[in-house]
């Protein structure tokens, strides 16, 4: 499990010719190889990447300055349409799917010098939190592989801890960078919605699915994000922001922190309040100013969650229909059959169950009573984070209500797997930028996430607190 360079150094070494391009691609094949029973990967791009390495080799050579992160390999989560590979998003509908185009986080990456060396094991099409809702394998927790690496972005935050690339991509909708990173122990940002495009991102959930890095540091997620983040023409929900390539510096004493009150309850496990609080009490001894702050439609915020994205979630999964995409029904009678049979084979059990909950909470005479109820709650949640944020400038708690579970312990009970995500949650539905980072570990030595959050479009003011707190002497 060597551990990389900031991502900074790496990209300086490989400017300055101390190392190459190629070398450091084939540090990160040869770890994802030596990693491999953890099952973090489904599949390698090595071919590409090292045509990518030898040709940014060539360039620094020649005399030219190829952007800041020359050289520096990295994972996708296998939603990310990619060229060199297929694009699985982890389920037998889309096995054998070779992308016609590349995700514009990805190009974007590229342009500045990056390499995509693999394809990150998730949850199918990121349903879940565990990664045991894959269809191809389970990822196991590099911390402790008979747990759980969290999900649904699981491959990613397993392969960063793992030493297999210095940064992951994953995706988050209700929690799937957050949570992993959480349960690994690494640094894992969901940024403001409209940040980071979701063209050639494997559909979710429209209205919340966030792309964001996880990393070994705030500096590193701050860095690729700035790299990812602005208008893109292909999303038009993307919004022109201004990341900033480096973390601001900040004057604690000038600093008001909220602990949400709805997150440290009795039921949450002791030794995460524990850890959270410590991380909370160091603050505060730096001078930051803390208060506790209350928002209690977060207690409404997983209901809702539940009911809003297998809703969009239904709509989304509607264009695998075995006629455009991959799984196509071998001896289908007809074209009625046809669709019946490939959506039957395609999809997985936990596809098929919100399928069935966002059709049943959209149709005539359901829809009243759960859809735009839910999005009346939605509504009332944004509205409540707006208020928190006009008194303190980000709420702190935890990521999730334990540490990483046992693999097995929660896949035959939705319910229990879906309580995992009642912290992360809210910040989805509102918007707004989340991050997790580590906040040390429970007493069998399993990590603990810090989640901090900001307001909307506060991405540089989240990363500037949370790369304080990520160093805060406590
Ligand atoms: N665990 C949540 C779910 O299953 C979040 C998933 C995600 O963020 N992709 O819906």
């Amino acid at each position: 499990m060597a551990s990389w360079d900031s991502i900074e150094s790496i990209a300086a070494a490989v400017q300055s010719g101390s190392t190459t391009a190629l070398e450091q691609v084939e540090r990160a094949l040869r770890a994802i190889e030596e990693g491999k029973e953890y099952q973090a990967i489904i599949s390698t791009i090595s071919d590409r990447a090292i045509e990518q390495a030898k040709m940014i080799d060539a360039r620094i050579v020649a005399g030219e300055k190829v952007g800041s992160l020359a050289g520096v390999p990295f994972i996708a989560k296998d939603n990310f349409l990619t060229f060199g590979s297929e694009t699985t998003a982890a389920s037998n509908m889309l096995r054998g799917f070779k992308a016609p185009y590349q995700s514009t986080a990805i190009n974007r990456l590229e342009a500045a010098g990056a390499i995509c060396v693999a394809k990150a094991n998730l949850d199918a099409f990121a349903h879940g939190s565990s990664t045991e809702n894959s269809d191809y394998m389970t990822t196991k927790n590099p911390v402790n592989p008979a747990h759980v690496p969290g999900g649904s972005s699981g491959g990613s935050a397993a392969a960063v801890v793992l030493g297999m690339a210095p940064f992951a991509l994953g995706t988050d909708t209700g929690g799937s960078i957050r949570l992993p990173a959480s349960f690994c122990g690494t640094v894992g940002l969901k940024p403001s919605y409209g940040i980071v495009s979701r063209s050639g991102v494997v559909a979710m959930a429209s209205s919340t699915d966030c792309i964001g890095p996880l990393a070994n540091s705030v500096a590193d997620a701050q860095l690729v994000l700035s790299v990812m983040a602005g208008r893109d023409e292909l999303d038009s929900t993307t919004i022109e922001s201004d990341i900033k390539t480096t973390v601001s510096e900040v004057n604690p004493s000038q600093l008001k922190v909220g602990v949400v009150k709805e997150f440290m309850t009795k039921d949450v496990d002791s030794e995460v309040r524990k850890a959270v609080q410590a991380k909370v009490d160091a603050l505060k001894s730096n001078g930051v100013q803390v208060v506790e702050v209350s928002l209690p439609s977060l207690t409404l915020a997983l209901a809702c969650y539940y009911v809003l994205v297998p809703a969009e979630i239904s709509s989304n999964l509607s264009r695998y229909d075995g006629q455009r995409f991959e799984h196509i029904a071998a001896d289908a009678k007809d074209l009625e059959d046809s669709y019946v049979s490939a959506r039957s084979e395609g999809f997985g059990r936990e596809a098929k169950r919100r399928i069935m909950i966002g059709t049943y909470v959209l149709s005539s005479g359901y829809y009243d009573a759960y859809y735009k109820r839910a999005q009346l709650v939605r509504t009332k949640i944004i509205k409540e984070f707006e208020a928190a944020f006009e008194k303190v400038d980000a709420l702190v708690g935890p990521v999730a209500p334990a540490p990483a579970f046992k693999l097995g312990d929660n896949v035959s009970d939705p319910m229990q797997m879906y309580l995992g995500d009642v912290m992360t949650v809210g910040a989805s539905l509102a918007g707004i930028p989340a991050i997790s980072i580590p906040a040390g570990k429970n007493e069998s030595g399993l990590p603990i996430g810090l989640q901090i959050m900001a307001g909307r479009v506060q991405d540089n003011e989240l990363l500037a607190l949370a790369k304080y707190t990520e160093g805060v002497p406590s």
